[in-house]
């Protein structure tokens, strides 16, 4: 439906070294398909590689703006008592055009409210659009040509005129026209108008013809479309600017600065107010605030940006998941490796990486005079361990695991939270197998995912199936086999997919999966990618049946994406509220009086010796300041002690979520919430455990 354009090459190119990297963090606020999809109203966005670029945060920047809030909601979203269906822009066809219609109309209005402000780009993002303004500095007093020069800083109380402005363009419903012109005449047409900003995007546009794209007769732009057939087809009641942030021209700190203006827009009003329900909602749950909050992490300014510290109680979460997730790969028939965050750099040559994913890479460093690279991706590493033996098609499929932390230069303006920082642990792993093992590599990986997303309470699954790109690497065969190995493996499973055609890496076709989360959020966070490229660049193989040395099929995978930006939408799904087997304290015993402190002491001993984690309220407070302090902290279970339940070796138990559950034994006690760990279920009245939204029962 959307034309791509030759573009698409580049964008392919770009996309192939983001590898893992997407599905890892920076889809949160762009995904892959919208960056790569996205046309600017001022040309191909696919057609300017350093706007696709992950490692650009152009699309990205000021991302804290704008929050963690904006990203798809294909769920639904609970209003009052009607439950709102919230389109997608991949979903709704209509609602993209109108997005980016919207963009075209608000960059008229600012042009029409400040002739000064010069135009650059536009696209449509998840839940609405944008446009980046070039402020030109002139003199603060007009009246004196020597006093300082100062650019318009757009205001809030601006942004409510932008819209005034917009909303009579939409009723004056100015039809939309393409006009295809010659390059030379594009660039006489942007010199009249004194438009640099265009100037360079006519000139960084490889393909021809040019189109313009016409708002009536009263503004045109470069422009790819799709756009609606006349502006008044913008549901006007359901358009909303909502904020302007500072983005520097192509992400380049050396370029100028741009203010961005936000817009969201939907197909009525009740969708709006929908979405309205869950930004708010999903302010109250931000992690970086329950972070702060329950003491689960930091990013320590000393130490730098995007570098993430794991407090204890943060630390005990991350512990229990990644537990978790050895144990269930070792179960699924992986080896767990470990590999080192450094090497030299030609491993890097080999790789590709050095050229084609320089800019996301640490500078190098100097080890007898050879030059060194903290790793941005963990694939080069297994592929050298591959080649340490011979292999056989006996040995094949081989499955390596790492929970693999690697580093990534990001400018400081993209760095938000834990979504996108810049050292992160992948859970990352390697497969290597036989053309005829593809199908049931892939099942299982679909499997092991399905496994492991559901013990954290996400089993709703959007997925998207990418087939191969223009520009590409391996043979017409070795494609058709592995679309039909991922697209086998996705009926196997009986899922619902979507195919995005020529949206594969160009080294292989892949399958993404986004989970929904608990108001309807859809996160990117697994993936698997076949790949026909590193197979090549490390000369791996494998002696056939025949005695013949192979090439093995590589799958690269990830469940969580990496492990800090899955945490951080755990803890914005449950909004803090960790399920029994996760909470960082588990059990906190609450003493009446001083007297029972050593009995606190050793049912605490007692506890943390059957793996619980367990604490004792210093006991300097009433009981009700004391349980109010357990719940604020999240605590799921809490247990009043006082002299009866001393004397009697007994505790009197409250859970976080249904209040009293009457009198338990010590082991008792114990017994049932490590069963209830284990099981990732929640603790109910004694005996009658049941499954929680959070956990599921194995
Ligand atoms: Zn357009
Ligand atoms: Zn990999």
């Amino acid at each position: 439906m959307r034309s791509n354009g030759t573009g698409n090459a580049a964008a392919v190119i770009m996309s192939s070294f983001i590898l893992l990297r997407l599905a890892a963090r920076t889809s949160a606020f762009l995904p892959p398909l919208a960056i790569r999809r996205a046309m600017t109203t001022t040309g191909r966005i696919s057609s300017i590689p350093s706007f696709v670029s992950s490692a650009n945060p152009h699309a990205q920047a000021n991302i804290a703006a704008f929050s963690s809030v904006a990203r798809s909601m294909s769920a639904t979203v609970t209003d009052a008592e009607v439950v709102v269906e919230l389109p997608t822009n991949d979903s709704d066809e209509d609602l993209l055009k109108i997005r980016h219609t919207s963009s075209h109309v608000m960059a008229q209005a600012v042009q029409e409210l400040y002739p000064e402000a010069q135009v650059t780009i536009g696209p449509w993002i998840e839940n609405g659009f944008y446009y980046d303004f070039y402020f030109p500095p002139s003199p603060s007093d007009p009246s004196d040509p020597d006093s300082e020069l100062t650019s318009r800083k757009l205001t809030d109380l601006d942004l409510k005129g932008i819209q005034k402005r917009m909303i009579k363009i939409i009723g004056r419903n100015l039809p939309m026209t393409e006009e295809v012109v010659s390059r030379e005449e594009a660039r006489r047409r942007i010199l009249e108008q004194d438009e640099p900003f265009k100037l360079e995007i006519l000139d960084s546009i490889k393909t021809e013809p040019i189109t313009l794209w016409h708002t009536g007769d009263e503004w045109w732009d470069l422009c790819g479309g799709p756009h609606v057939e006349s502006t008044g087809k913008i549901p006007k009641k359901a358009l909303l600017l909502q904020s302007v942030a500072g983005a520097y021209w192509r992400g380049d700190e050396k370029r100028e600065m741009l203010q961005r203006v936000y817009g969201t827009v939907w197909k009525d009003p009740k969708q709006l107010k929908a979405y309205k329900k869950m930004l708010e909602e999903a302010k109250k749950r931000d992690h970086r605030m329950l972070g702060k909050k329950l003491d689960l992490f930091s990013v320590q300014e000393d130490a730098g940006g995007g570098l993430v510290f794991w407090h204890p109680k943060g630390s005990a979460i991350r512990a229990n998941i990644e537990d978790y997730w050895k144990s269930a790969h070792i179960r699924g028939g992986y080896d767990i490796v470990y590999t080192p965050h450094v090497a030299n750099l030609d491993l890097w040559k080999t790789s590709g990486h050095n050229d084609f994913y320089r800019d996301g890479m640490f500078q190098q460093m100097d080890v007898e005079d050879e030059e060194y690279q903290l790793r941005p991706m963990n694939c080069p590493f297994h592929c050298l361990m591959y080649k340490n033996d011979l292999r056989s098609y006996r040995d094949l499929p081989i499955r390596w695991a790492e929970l693999g932390t690697v580093y990534r230069y990001e400018r400081s303006g993209t760095l938000h939270g834990l979504m996108r920082v810049r050292g992160f642990t992948q859970d990352d792993a390697h497969i290597f197998c036989l053309p005829d093992q593809l199908e049931d590599e892939i099942v299982g990986v679909l499997d092991l995912t399905e496994q492991i997303l559901s013990r954290f309470g996400f089993d709703k699954y959007d997925i998207m199936l990418s087939t191969r790109p223009e520009k590409s690497v391996g043979s017409d065969h070795i494609w058709t086999e592995a679309t039909k190995a991922l697209e086998g493996a996705l009926v196997a499973k009986g899922w619902d997919y979507t195919i995005d055609e020529g949206g594969g890496a160009f080294y292989g076709p892949k399958i993404d999966l986004k989970i929904r989360d608990a108001i309807g959020r859809s996160w990117q966070c697994s993936t698997v990618q076949c790949d026909f490229n590193l197979p090549d660049r490390f000369d791996l193989e494998y002696v056939s049946s025949e005695g013949v040395k192979e090439r093995p099929i590589m799958l690269h995978r990830a469940i969580f994406g990496s492990i800090e930006r899955f945490f951080g939408i755990l803890v914005e799904n449950t909004a803090g509220e960790f399920p029994l087997w996760l909470a960082p304290t588990q059990l906190r015993l609450l003493p009446v009086t001083d007297a029972v402190m050593g009995y606190c002491r050793e049912v605490q001993k007692k506890a943390r010796a059957k793996g619980l984690r367990v604490e004792v309220d210093r006991g300097s407070e009433r009981l009700g300041k004391q349980i109010r302090n357990a719940e604020k902290g999240r605590i799921p279970v809490m247990a009043v002690v006082g002299m009866k339940e001393m004397d009697g070796e007994r505790l009197a138990v409250r859970s976080r979520k249904l209040g009293d559950l009457g009198s338990f034994g010590v082991d008792e006690l114990v017994d049932e919430m490590v069963a209830c760990t284990e099981g990732a279920i929640e603790m109910t009245k004694m005996g009658e455990v049941e499954n929680d939204e959070n956990g599921v029962e194995e």
